[in-house]
């Protein structure tokens, strides 16, 4: 049932134009931050990274080195330690999507991160750009 619901998605998907897409606002999911005594928790850790489509694990050692805190995964949410207003970290998150989510040609978010030997490189999957990206 819920497969053939997805087939009849897909097909409903294929045949809306291209254009409806490219007309859509890249939209970051709003970061959920709660401060509870010395702990900051992003309760949407994971939906964020998977509307990005970066492996959380890649954003999560981002977000530390620039929060300048230790922190891990629990669950869907990523707990830092230390306190860090809403605002800081919707900005670093900002941050990570300027450099490691929208391509440098187009600026769409239809992008992958790849390794390449030791390189790491941003593929845009719209216009086939590439650039190098620093490793975090
Ligand atoms: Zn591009």
């Amino acid at each position: 049932m819920a497969q053939d619901y997805e087939k009849l998605l897909n097909r409903a998907l294929e045949q809306v134009p291209k254009a409806v897409f490219e007309r859509e606002r890249f939209q970051i999911p709003e970061a959920d931050v709660a401060v509870i005594g010395n702990r900051t928790t992003l309760r949407n850790f994971r939906s964020i990274a998977s509307a990005l489509n970066r492996e959380p694990e890649h954003m999560l050692k981002y977000l530390l080195r620039e929060l300048g805190a230790a922190g891990n995964l629990e669950g869907t949410q990523a707990i830092f330690q230390g306190r860090f207003v809403k605002s800081v970290v919707a900005d670093r998150i900002k941050r990570y999507v300027q450099e490691f989510v929208l391509c440098r040609e187009c600026n769409k978010p239809d992008t992958k991160l790849i390794k390449k030997e030791r390189i790491h490189m941003l593929k845009c999957e719209a216009c086939g750009a590439r650039a190098s990206v620093r490793s975090v």
